[in-house]
């Protein structure tokens, strides 16, 4: 019989909750009008797509005319900073961190290689920020500062806050990728003045190919799509009903479920990280311990690949993620973590655990069962290890 599967990597993908599900099934079925429609059949389903905009809205403490529905949160981010440099042109400067997700980095030196000036901030050896990052540095009305809510590979949370805050009382303009935060940690747009936020279907227990992005009133964006009329002009295209309808739904879970997260998820989340630093040898925690989502963990086990570990627990049925990507042959640390400074033999071998409300002290049993043992057979395999004769 085959063994339990134990996913732990929800800030790569998380399932759809049943009740997603049954909220979009008959939108594969019966319900397959086009909202844009005159006539009363396709017409009517454009009350779902209003009434998921309330439901984005709502967990956002948003208005729904300031919610439109993209593909994935890459197209979010890309529409909230090439929309920005369409506006601004080559006065644009964008502000941003050395820890984005590519979504953001590789966006952001694009419109740098089309004219816009580029800052990159760097992060503490935790990846954090702090507060007054943005004092000295030169911000006005065609400024955008993007910095994310949350790290996907390491959990730590910026103060958002008080840097939008501070980027609103200087007439700049202020993005966040919120893709990891939003259903994980609250989210309130009436307390904090960004401008421009981006979340993602796949990462809150909606499907993939749907998400949103958050367009305070106001505030001014070209579209990436030119066509119809659909989304207010911000993004032309047949609206992906069922998706749109089920990440509503998933916004609606997750505010319920708000609390859980907190509780819930993050005994696990500690569960497994205090008795992994307590039981693998050479194990460190990367990144803030405080300031951090409560579902991800990132540990490095010192002189160990991350690759190795991952194979090692793909064989028991364990799925985590890596912060090493392989280019070019080599095992390279990530971009984060060569950013907060870990050391390379700690950096290579860092393991992302990442849980949600569908995760059991079971599987956490799982990990730690094979772990310690895991740890130590590469450890003994690893050629930095200077062996005694
Ligand atoms: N931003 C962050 C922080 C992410 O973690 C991800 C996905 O991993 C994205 C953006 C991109 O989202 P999507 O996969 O929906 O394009």
């Amino acid at each position: 019989m085959s063994k339990r599967q134990v996913y732990l990597d929800n800030n790569a993908t998380t399932r759809v909750a049943p009740e997603v599900l049954e909220a979009m099934l008959p939108f594969f079925g019966e319900e397959y009008g086009n909202p844009s429609s005159i006539h009363r059949f396709g017409g009517h389903v454009r009350r779902y797509i209003e009434e998921a905009r309330e439901q984005v809205a709502d967990l956002l403490s948003a208005s729904p005319s300031e919610i439109f529905f993209t593909s994935c949160g890459s197209e979010s981010d890309n529409l909230a900073l090439k929309g920005f440099y369409a506006v601004h042109g080559s006065r644009s400067r964008i502000i941003t961190s050395a820890v984005e997700h590519p979504a953001v980095r590789n966006t952001a030196q694009f419109l740098q290689q089309k004219g816009a000036s580029l800052i990159e901030l760097e992060v503490d050896g935790e990846g954090m920020l702090s507060e007054d990052i943005l004092d000295e540095l030169p911000i006005d009305e065609h400024t955008i500062v993007s910095l994310m809510w949350a790290n996907n590979e390491t959990g730590v949370c910026f103060p958002i806050h008080e840097l939008a805050s501070k980027v609103k009382a200087r007439g700049g303009y202020f993005h966040t990728d919120a893709v990891q935060a939003v259903g994980k940690i609250p989210v309130n747009l009436k307390e904090t003045p960004v401008d421009l936020l981006a979340l993602s279907g796949h990462k809150l227990h909606a499907p993939k190919g749907v998400a949103a992005v958050y367009v305070r009133k106001g505030v001014q964006v070209e579209p990436l799509i030119h066509g119809g009329h659909q989304e207010e002009g911000i993004r032309a295209g047949t609206e992906n009903v069922p998706g749109i309808v089920g990440l509503g739904k998933a916004c609606e879970l997750a505010k319920r479920h708000i609390v859980e997260e907190n509780t819930y998820v993050r005994k696990l989340r500690d569960r497994l990280e205090r008795e992994l630093l307590a039981s693998c040898t050479g194990a460190k925690l990367n990144g803030a311990k405080q300031h951090r989502l409560p579902n991800t963990t990132n540990v490095s086990f010192e002189f160990i690949e991350g690759e190795a570990i991952l194979l090692h627990l793909d064989e028991n049925n364990i799925s985590a993620s890596s912060g090493s990507a392989c280019t070019t042959g080599s095992l390279e640390p990530s971009h984060v973590l060569r950013a907060m400074g870990i050391p390379y033999t700690f950096a290579h071998s860092s393991t992302r655990f990442s849980f949600s409300r569908y995760n059991t002290e079971e599987d956490v049993d799982a990990v730690l069962a094979v772990m310690p043992k895991i740890v130590e057979k590469l450890r003994d395999l690893s050629p930095f290890v200077e062996k005694t004769a």
